[in-house]
């Protein structure tokens, strides 16, 4: 008979999850974990964060043969785009994401329990197979790892085929003539981008009066800038409130967001992307007492403990930034302190991406944050134009921005935008986490020529000494 004793549940197999599963197996805990979807991974590995990147790098591969090598002196003529080939690519790259996850299962010794789980109370969890058949599972630990699933826009049906959330717009089956995009936030950009690469039309409808509106506002700005001469049209400030499918195409009814006269706009594919909701149907929380905020999230303490003792949660499902390497982090200090350690998380740390061309990257607080706040201040920037190892990529776009204490120099924020956004941010998310100051990071050497020279640029342009500028 199959064991159905743990120390630890987990329930939902993300980042969040999985990651948590394997922390706890290394510290000794015999572990399950509970994954209603038949691939483990979750939402980022199957139908997030894998599957865009894989897509984002494909059409951007596209775009560079097709437009942009000639200005390196490379001639390439007859570049067409293999469209089964590009998805095949995609689904490669998850299959072997998703397949990685189950070799770390067996070689931690995390059971793996395929079915959807419900807590009966605490220490026990039900799990429902495909079949209809139950398995009851005791732990003396439950961390609900759930994760988020697609906010719904009321007004607009998905059906994952004309009217598509993220997880559709992964999987068209070709290019569309017109793609709206309902959100200017990351995953609307990022998916926009990669349809638009590849020969859509595409227009970003936004409520408020500017796109990645959790950003810091200069870098919203220049972005906008930058993806409008890419091609994509922005319709800011404004709100859809109905959408209706007609044989091939959808109309849309869109409004001033203060309200006035709507207007119509077709398109052959829109595309839902104005947030995620925490995913908590079907758990049995009511019956178990935990308790939920405002937002339908799980509360916990910062330790991740919910208000019934022996049932923790991390990731999507609770407050916080809907990050995969959020609920990682999330994921290993719980299951620290569920085996006696001590944990924190520095959420001022935790970067953020958009995987753009160019990407945007960012970490700590932003200049709005900081004038809320009412903390003193220095700002240095320093943009890529300046930069040698930039301009040799053909890449001058964006800027690299460090806000630091005005009084102790310590490093509060750092905004980037440009090529390799993403990986450079890591220097910055370094030195918010050691504290240092801008100084710290002008005085440690930059390989030249390098992206990186811009970083200490910004540095020192802190301190009103930038050496290029
Ligand atoms: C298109 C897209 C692109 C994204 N790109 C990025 C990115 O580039 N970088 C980034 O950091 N984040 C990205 N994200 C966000 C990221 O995917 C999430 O923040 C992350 O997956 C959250 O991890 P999690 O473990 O909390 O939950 P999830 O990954 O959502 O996993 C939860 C799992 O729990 C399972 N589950 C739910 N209920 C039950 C139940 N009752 N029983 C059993 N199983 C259950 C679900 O099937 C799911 O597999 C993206 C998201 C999307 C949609």
């Amino acid at each position: 008979m199959a064991d159905t004793q743990f120390d630890l549940v987990v329930i939902g197999a993300g980042p969040g999850g999985y990651v948590a599963a394997i922390r706890a197996a290394q510290l000794g805990m015999r572990v399950a974990c509970v994954e209603m979807r038949k691939t483990l991974g979750g939402t980022c590995l199957n139908i997030g964060c894998i599957p865009s990147k894989a897509l984002l790098v494909a059409s951007e591969k596209y775009s560079e043969a097709k437009h942009h090598l000639g200005a390196f002196g490379v001639k390439v003529s007859g570049v067409e785009l293999d469209f089964a080939g590009l998805m095949k690519h995609k689904d490669e790259v998850v299959k072997s994401n998703v397949t990685g996850v189950d070799f770390l299962f067996k070689k931690n010794k995390v059971t793996r329990i395929l079915g959807k789980g419900s807590i009966k109370a605490a220490g026990t969890v039900l799990v429902t197979k495909e079949d209809g058949s139950t398995e009851e599972v005791t732990a003396k630990n439950i961390l609900i790892a759930t994760g988020s699933d697609v906010m719904p826009l009321p007004g607009v049906t998905i059906d994952e085929k004309r009217i598509v959330s993220s997880t559709g717009a992964l999987e068209l089956e070709k290019v569309p003539g017109h793609l709206v995009v309902i959100g200017g936030g990351v995953i609307g950009l990022e998916l926009g981008s990669v349809w638009q690469r590849l020969g859509a039309k595409v227009t970003v409808i936004e409520y408020l009066d500017r796109i990645l509106p959790t950003m810091d506002g200069e870098v919203s700005k220049q972005s906008q800038r930058i993806f409008g001469k890419q091609g994509i049209e922005f319709k800011l400030s404004s709100k859809v409130t109905g959408a209706t499918v007609e044989g091939e195409g959808v109309t849309l009814t869109v409004e001033p967001a203060k309200g006035g006269a709507a207007e119509t706009i077709q398109a052959d594919i829109v595309l839902v992307a104005i947030g995620r909701r925490p995913y908590t149907e079907g758990l049995g929380l009511e019956a178990v007492g935990v308790e939920l905020d405002e937002r339908r999230r799980i509360k916990t303490d910062h330790h991740f403990r919910t208000n019934v003792a022996g049932i923790w949660a991390i990731g999507d499902v609770i407050a916080g930034q809907m990050l995969a390497h959020k609920a990682e982090e999330e994921g290993v200090v719980a299951a620290e302190v569920m085996a006696g350690q001590s944990g924190h998380i520095n959420y001022d740390a935790i970067p953020g991406v958009v995987y753009t061309w160019p990407e945007v990257a960012t970490v700590g607080k932003t200049e709005e944050q900081l004038k809320a706040e009412g903390v003193a201040y220095k700002a240095g920037k320093f943009p890529f134009t300046a930069n040698g190892r930039a301009r040799s990529m053909n890449a001058t776009e964006g800027f690299v921005k460090i806000l630091a204490d005005a009084k102790t120099d310590k490093v509060l924020g750092a905004h980037i935008i440009g090529a390799s956004a993403g990986e450079m941010i890591e220097e910055l998310c370094l030195a918010v986490e050691f504290g240092a100051s801008s100084e710290d990071i002008y005085r440690t050497s930059h390989a030249h020529p390098t992206l990186t020279e811009a970083i200490k640029e910004a540095a020192m342009a802190v301190a009103g000494r930038p050496i290029h500028m």
